[in-house]
């Protein structure tokens, strides 16, 4: 199944272990883009698309959950934890993080693979928002201004909050992606475990309320029950 060749990040310190990722990815068709610390990760991801990361927790200049905490503020793009031994990882903290997969290391390159491939699919396919401020969905109902946070929908500015923003400016960046409540979470709250499922469906209310009396027709935030919430993709 020919896809279009999609970028993934690998933030690996080894070099011997970036070294493999990088040729099991490029052998299937990925275009690996190696990155050794945590700070030149994220500069890599402020200045292009990646479908998905790969993200070792051990790092020289801040750990992985650090970095995804970070990434998590301005993008929706997967992430798979690297993990030096099985058990060594506080799963729950990853999940607050939205971590899509671990994988413990030592791994087969071929495990790794088939662990991005199946996020992927999971994720449906919009593994490559960008930035949240990237012009954000095929139709014209959206308009997201970065630089001054605000939302427009359908022509008109929304009053939001500072977490119903960065909520919405989570979903806004990957029109009809599933994200879970955890996910949601990260990329909103400064301090994800702080927060509880329920604050995100309170969340979610009052955003389609404010949507509501912005275009009374139209109702684009969609639930997933046990699942989540995306953003209706419109045409
Ligand atoms: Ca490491």
């Amino acid at each position: 199944m020919p896809l279009p060749r999609q970028t993934i990040l690998v933030v690996e310190d080894e070099a011997a272990i970036a070294e493999t990722i990088t040729y099991a990815l490029q052998t299937e068709g990925f275009v690996p883009l190696w990155k050794a610390t945590g700070r030149d990760a994220l500069a890599a991801l402020a200045q292009q698309p990646v479908a998905l990361v790969v993200l070792d927790v051990g790092l020289p200049d801040m750990n992985g959950f650090d970095v995804c905490r970070e990434l998590r503020r301005r993008h929706a793009v997967p992430v798979i934890f690297l993990t030096a031994r099985s058990g060594e990882v506080d799963k729950g903290v990853g999940l607050e993080l939205g971590a899509d997969d671990y994988l413990a290391k030592p791994f087969s390159p071929r495990e790794l693979t088939a662990r991005v491939r199946a996020v992927l699919r999971r994720t449906n396919g919009h593994g490559a928002p960008g930035p949240v401020g990237s012009p954000p969905a095929p139709s014209g109902a959206w308009q997201h201004d970065e630089a001054r946070c605000r939302i427009s929908y359908r022509g008109r500015a929304l009053d939001l909050t500072r977490n119903e923003y960065r909520l919405l400016g989570a979903l806004l960046a990957s029109p009809g992606r599933v994200f879970s409540r955890e996910q949601l979470m990260a990329a909103a709250w400064d301090d994800p475990g702080a927060a509880l499922d329920r604050t995100v469906d309170a969340h979610i209310k009052t955003l389609r309320a404010k949507l509501r009396a912005a275009a009374p027709d139209a109702d684009p935030i969609v639930t997933h029950r046990g699942l989540g919430y995306s953003l209706r993709e419109e045409t």
